[in-house]
């Protein structure tokens, strides 16, 4: 057993030591997931995926594609409290719940507010921008290294306000993005209308964070990483993973068509599904589920994809997300706080579309239906990576609510350096999985 030296981490970590030959099974392969896999591949494990689907079908499939630097902010921050009245009416686009659940999930519901106070958001901003930078420099490189540079645009993106007064509004936001050396450019009316011309004119003021990068198709990313793992000799296997225990020096994995698997050490990355586990594991986790809808639109008549946007836009006051993607412009909505499995409501999609439309020409909407997914999210907006309590040889990397796309690669470096005992290049305190989960 190692001993971490990282002053954050004063205990040694039962379990951590050098990862070659080492038998690990990473359950979920999502871009968390997988991103794991290739990791621990690197650092000389043997390594096995297992996913109930093909690897990036998800939330890593369905997301914006924006890997942004400026997602350090999270929704619990300290200008909820000031919004909440507003909301509560639950009429915004940017934000819906359902009462019930939040009352079903007192814990989760009452524990996001409470960490909208300032000193959590402190370090939960300091903490995220730590992962996001981290995680760009891997994906720049990894998305050259699997030939997927013509999926990559390094344009930035783009936050929209329809008024000074909204401009105005967003000013701590900015402020915090100064102070993070985020690389943002404020655009007037007429020079957003030089850089975007397809938008129309109904925007006063934008903010372009130009280091950000985006991707045009996030399951294809996720599936090319994937890929890269298994040439280099890793194995992807179908399988639903029921359950887990210590079984001596050994973890054993149920799974749902009765198999047992065997390993050395195992890894958490199910996203949202994770709480199924680890409460199946006999612990508690107060995850929440911020759901959000995208649908594809053809960008105009006769629009070829693509031919319109040059970067993905966030209209705030339309609270949507609009990303030129490979299939043509995709519209994402905002938060709704719900039952990950509950039934899909239309009307913040709806919604979203409205204002999208005095925004741009839309065209028609491409996919049939709206696809649905569910950010993860723990009560301080912060991943678990790390250790999981109360079972040795296992390990969490879930809960990356809107940034899992983004900071994949960076949670599974600070993920690997904690299984093998050696410091990580970023404090891993702020994302200590025992800070929430508990035994029951
Ligand atoms: C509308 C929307 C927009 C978003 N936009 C962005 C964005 O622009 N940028 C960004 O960085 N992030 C974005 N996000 C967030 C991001 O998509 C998630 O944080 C990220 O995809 C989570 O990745 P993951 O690997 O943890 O989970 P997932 O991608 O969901 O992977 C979990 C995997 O676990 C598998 N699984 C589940 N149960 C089992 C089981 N029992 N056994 C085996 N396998 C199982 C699933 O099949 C899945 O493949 C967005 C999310 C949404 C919903």
């Amino acid at each position: 057993m190692a001993v971490l030296s990282q002053s954050s981490q004063t205990r040694p970590i039962e379990g951590a030591g050098d990862l070659a030959g080492t038998t690990v099974h990473v359950i979920g392969a999502g871009m968390v997931g997988v991103c794991t896999a290739l990791e621990l591949q690197a650092r000389g494990a043997l390594v096995t995926l297992l996913d109930r689907r093909e690897p990036g079908r998800e939330t890593s499939w369905g997301n914006a594609g924006v890997i942004a630097r400026s997602s350090l902010v999270p929704l619990n921050n300290p200008s909820l409290w000031r919004s909440l009245p507003g909301l509560l009416g639950n009429r915004r686009a940017a934000l819906r719940y359902d009462l019930r659940y939040l009352l079903k999930n007192p814990g989760w519901a009452l524990g996001f507010l409470a960490n909208a106070r300032a000193s959590t958001f402190h370090e939960t901003t300091q903490a995220l921008d730590g992962l996001i930078r981290l995680s760009i420099d891997i994906h720049r490189e990894r998305i050259a290294e699997v030939g997927q540079l013509h999926r990559l645009s390094d344009a930035g993106w783009l936050t929209l306000y329809r008024s000074e007064t909204g401009y105005a509004r967003a000013r701590s936001f900015h402020e915090v993005m100064t102070a993070f050396g985020v690389d943002t450019v404020t655009l007037s009316r007429a020079d957003l209308t030089d850089l975007e011309p397809s938008l129309k004119p109904v925007f006063d003021r934008a903010l372009w964070v130009r280091d950000s990068l985006s991707v045009d198709d996030p399951g294809a990313i996720v599936a090319a990483y994937a890929g890269r793992f298994a040439q280099a000799g890793g194995q992807i296997v179908r399988a639903e993973v029921t359950g887990i225990r210590n079984d001596g020096d050994a973890v054993k994995l149920s799974c749902a068509d009765g198999d047992e698997l065997t390993c050395g050490r195992a890894v958490i990355c199910l996203g949202p599904w994770a709480r199924d586990l680890v409460e199946r594991m006999g612990c508690k986790v107060p995850l929440g589920y911020e759901r959000g809808y995208h649908r594809h639109f053809c960008g105009g008549v006769g629009a070829a994809p693509n031919s319109g946007l040059q970067r993905p836009v966030h209209d705030s006051a339309g609270g949507y997300v609009l990303s030129p993607m490979a299939r043509g412009l995709r519209l994402s909505t905002g938060v709704e706080l719900s039952a990950r499995d509950a039934v899909p409501n239309p009307s913040q999609m709806d919604q979203a579309e409205r204002a999208a439309r005095q925004a741009i020409d839309l065209g028609e909407a491409i996919d049939p239906e709206c696809w649905l997914g569910s950010r993860p999210t723990l009560p301080d907006s912060r991943p678990a990576i790390g250790p999981m309590p109360k079972a040795t040889n296992v390990w969490a990397s879930f809960g990356h609510q809107h940034i899992g796309f983004s900071t994949g690669p960076g949670s599974a470096r600070l993920l690997a350096d904690l299984m093998e005992g050696r410091t990580p290049p970023i404090p891993a305190a702020p994302f200590r999985p025992d800070r929430f989960i508990r035994a029951r």
